[in-house]
């Protein structure tokens, strides 16, 4: 925790989506002051919070989005009926969804999640979820990678939905990430693309997330500055007060 949150200072990271079991994000942003958006998720080898327990974190805790939530570890789509009330609480509480999407690492189903499949990890499962809620302020995680065609197609028809670049951009070949993140920047979804790191307990990786969009000859010091914040400042709702405060830094 503390090497991550110093590579954060290094780094200049104002803010920080942080997911894990509550007890332990609630940790992190009791120490983090101020610093980490505090996310109740579901990891490959979690369970959910209940959904009325999530409410009372929401308004009594550092706790301010959905997710990360890995519902392909568990053999789920976001349009699973299972997950449905979720989806509806975070739309009715107007809090942020976190969505993991694309892959896993290798042979996962073979080991720790035997419901996980690669195929669940494509954009398009989320459609009719979308098609229900369609106020959820949602992001796709890792780019929807490497489904871009599906993500593509899911960007163009749901304008609300985001997607960041957490763990793409340091675990993958440096030339096939940069291939990915400039299709989407070509098609035009330069304003919806997040950064993240995905560091999961690797501090060190959040550098080599940065030097991904920063190493990008591809993108204008513009483009690169609405990957690191200005599309997150939008996203997340930033009001101007902090967007003046972090710029000053
Ligand atoms: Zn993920």
């Amino acid at each position: 925790m503390h090497a991550t949150l110093d590579a954060m200072r290094k780094h200049d990271v104002v803010l920080a989506v942080t997911s894990g079991p509550v007890p332990d994000v609630l940790r992190w942003a009791s120490v983090a002051q101020g610093t980490i958006i505090g996310g109740a998720g579901l990891g490959p080898m979690d369970s959910l919070p209940e959904a009325e327990s999530l409410r009372r974190l929401v308004k009594d805790e550092p706790i301010a989005v959905l997710g990360e939530l890995g519902l392909q570890y568990h053999g789920l789509s976001a349009s699973d009926p299972k997950i449905a009330d979720y989806f509806a609480l975070a739309e009715e509480l107007d809090i942020p969804v976190a969505l993991h999407s694309g892959l896993g690492g290798s042979g996962t189903t073979y080991t720790c999640c035997p419901k996980f499949r690669a195929s669940l990890g494509s954009p398009a499962t989320i459609e009719d979820m979308l098609a229900r809620h369609p106020k959820l302020r949602i992001y796709l995680m890792h780019a929807g990678y490497p489904y871009l065609a599906e993500t593509k197609a899911i960007l163009s028809s749901y304008p609300q939905v985001y997607v960041d670049v957490a763990g793409i951009n340091w675990t993958l070949p440096r030339a096939e990430f940069h291939a990915y993140l400039k299709a989407l920047v070509d098609a035009g979804f330069g304003k919806r693309i997040m950064f993240g790191s995905d560091q999961m307990v690797w501090p060190d990786a959040i550098a080599l997330a940065i030097e991904g969009i920063d190493g990008a000859d591809f993108l204008s010091p513009e483009q690169k500055r609405d990957i690191f914040y200005n599309n997150a400042a939008t996203f997340l709702r930033l009001d101007q007060a902090a967007i003046d405060k972090n710029h000053g830094r």
